[in-house]
């Protein structure tokens, strides 16, 4: 089901049991020793080290990463699809876990595309010497997030992060928040308005700054109600100076952050999709086991009927999330609306999912030491990822109706 073995390539089905056996092998074992680990307010306490070093010993960090520059070798035609793949299996064992490495995959494909040469050499090998090297991406501000993933396109939505040119360096100054790994990543892309005069998408640059810049401070790990095995966090620019080449796109990063956020909206419907098939398949076994009315659970038509409706769910996510998957990887003109629409529709459908598990489990459903309320936590989270779901709407209605676009809300 879902990822049928039919569509998948020998890369994609080896990519694909290696990962299950990482899931099955490191990841679940690890969250069911310990259910109150996740709640754990220390944030660095929460996922062992392992847990990366076995990610990486299963080759499972350098995807995206270039080939010349120690990563993993994917057929770049099925790019989003393998990517998919592969943050489904994780999403079904941990999706915080999978944020957490989803964010590395999508930002070496940005660095890999818009860095000089020598940066790359640079961070992909500090990168590949340390599995506990994350990276983040650094959009989001305390105002109009959703102003600019619309985007209006009006100097008033500009960025207040600013980046001026001093010499040869740019200082940045300014905060950004609600950033997935932001807490402990060791390399950000930031987003910075760079020319006020003009909207968003003519005067926003991005640049990449290490962790250790002077400047950089990041001031608090944000407690999430689900994905908690990522760490989300806050992060200051106080005249924050990175060298010239650091800079990856001038005044055009909007657009080019389109690399990174198409196959992006796919990863969240990925990770919504293996946080459904974890939910179903642990509800599965619990219906063929428990006993009420003198047989076990699936044999009540109720029972059963809710069980076909969570696999019917799976299966056209996993529909939708493929034909989204195909077109990114096309370059399809179609490929924008449907990576909003399989966002949107795969993070409805997963909640619906989880709720069923969670009733068909009664009361144990709600007990943090089974694991089933979890589930729809994870799922929560992909409501607003990359997007709120009403703005993701809007986006489909933009691309499919034109001449909705606004340039200003009011
Ligand atoms: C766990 C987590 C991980 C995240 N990771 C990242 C990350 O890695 N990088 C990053 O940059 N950001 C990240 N974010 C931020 C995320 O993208 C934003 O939270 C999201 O886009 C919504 O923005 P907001 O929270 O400011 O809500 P707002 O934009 O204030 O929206 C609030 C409500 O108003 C609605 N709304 C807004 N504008 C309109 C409008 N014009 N018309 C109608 N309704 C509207 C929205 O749909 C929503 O329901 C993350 C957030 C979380 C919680």
């Amino acid at each position: 089901m879902y990822f049928q073995d039919r569509y998948l390539t020998d890369e994609q089905r080896l990519m694909r049991d290696t990962c299950r056996r990482y899931v099955d092998g490191v990841v679940v074992p690890f969250l069911r020793e310990n259910r109150t680990r996740e709640w754990d307010m220390d944030p660095t306490a929460r996922l062992v080290p392992e847990i990366l070093e076995e990610a990486d010993a299963a080759g499972l960090r350098g995807l995206g990463v270039p080939e010349r520059f120690g990563g993993v070798a994917l057929e770049p035609t099925a790019l989003s699809q393998t990517l998919a793949l592969v943050a489904t299996e994780l999403a079904r064992g941990d999706s915080g876990l999978a944020d957490k490495l989803v964010q590395n995959w999508k930002i070496s494909v940005l660095i890999s595309q818009l860095a000089p040469e020598h940066l790359q050499e640079e961070y992909f090998a500090r990168y590949n010497a340390d599995p506990q090297f994350l990276m983040a991406h650094c959009l989001t501000e305390p105002r109009g997030a959703s102003d600019r993933w619309l985007p209006y396109n009006a100097p008033s939505v500009n960025m207040d992060t600013r980046a001026v040119r001093d010499g040869d360096d740019w200082v940045i100054n300014g905060r950004k928040h609600f950033i997935s790994n932001g807490y402990d990543a060791s390399l950000f892309v930031v987003y910075a308005n760079t020319d006020d005069a003009v909207g968003l998408q003519q005067g926003t640059s991005s640049f990449l700054v290490p962790r250790e810049t002077p400047g950089l401070e990041v001031v608090r790990c944000n407690e999430t109600v689900g994905g908690r095995f990522m760490n989300n966090g806050e992060i200051a620019f106080v005249d924050c100076r990175v060298p010239g080449d650091h800079l990856l796109a001038h005044n055009d990063a909007l657009a080019k952050a389109g690399i990174y956020f198409r196959p992006g909206k796919v990863l969240v419907a990925a990770k919504s999709l293996g946080i459904g098939v974890g939910a179903y398949e642990e509800t599965v076994a619990f219906v063929r086991e428990r006993v009420q009315g003198g047989r076990v659970i699936l044999h009540h038509q109720a029972v059963a009927s809710r069980v076909a409706d969570m696999a019917t769910r799976l299966e056209a996510v996993g529909a939708l999330l493929r034909h989204a998957a195909v077109s990114v990887d096309e370059g399809s003109p179609d490929a924008d609306v449907l990576c909003n629409m399989v966002k949107v529709f795969a993070s409805h459908e997963v909640v619906a999912v989880c709720k069923n598990a969670m009733e068909l489990h009664g009361g144990y459903g709600a007990m943090l030491e089974v694991g089933i309320e979890k589930y729809l936590r994870d799922a929560l989270i992909n409501l607003h990822s990359d997007g709120t779901t009403d703005v993701s709407n809007f986006k489909i209605v933009q691309a499919m109706f034109p001449e909705t676009v606004g340039s200003y809300a009011g």
